[in-house]
């Protein structure tokens, strides 16, 4: 017979879903959520529940939204000409962090990656394409890592794109060679912001 409740082992098998947590680390948090931590672990549920409930993805660029758009999209401070492509979420605030872009963001959700699966007909190249034309987009910046998977995207994106008379560019100078953006330190990112280059 098992040694737990059914419970206690459902919840070590959830927290598991979050990166770098193995099998070791997810029971010591569920212990410690049920022993020491329960009004933490009352307010870590609720927190979830609320976001899960709350926020989705921008209907314009697809980062995190609980509007219809997201903050950046409804800022009318920002330039409006310029739209940055990022694989993730995380690497819309790391960008955000290095305060040197102030343009629009594309967040496409995941790269071309045959390995996992995803063919480049998961780019959602359409509805990039479609921005572009409808609101008048003079450049394009393509900020994904300096990895196989990022380097063949932008390759294929920028062929995609050639036709549409839009100026691609790809941040470069001094990102590390196999890193991915959202690990970039600010400097280093606002450095390949001023020093992109043409695709
Ligand atoms: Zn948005």
């Amino acid at each position: 017979m098992p040694v737990l409740p059914p419970a206690v082992t459902a919840l070590s098998r959830a927290l598991m879903v979050l990166p770098s947590v193995g099998e070791r680390s997810a029971t010591r948090m569920a212990h410690f959520l049920l022993a020491e931590g329960r009004s933490a672990a009352e307010a870590l549920s609720r927190a979830i529940e609320g976001a899960m409930s709350k926020v989705h993805l921008c209907k314009r660029c697809q980062f995190f939204a609980e509007d219809e758009l997201c903050a950046l999209c409804q800022d009318d401070i920002r330039e409006r000409t310029i739209l940055c492509v990022v694989e993730k979420p995380l690497d819309v605030v790391a960008i955000e962090r290095s305060r040197e872009y102030h343009g629009l963001y594309h967040v496409l959700h995941g790269i071309w990656s045959p390995v996992k699966g995803r063919g480049h007909d998961c780019l959602g190249i359409e509805r990039l394409s479609e921005r572009i034309d409808s609101e008048g987009i003079d450049e394009v910046i393509l900020a994904l890592g300096m990895t196989v998977e990022g380097d063949a995207t932008c390759l294929y994106l920028a062929q995609a794109l050639s036709s549409q008379g839009v100026k691609v560019t790809r941040l470069a100078q001094g990102m590390p060679k196999g890193g991915e953006l959202e690990f970039t330190d600010e400097r280093t990112l606002s450095r390949a912001f001023s020093g992109r280059s043409s695709v």
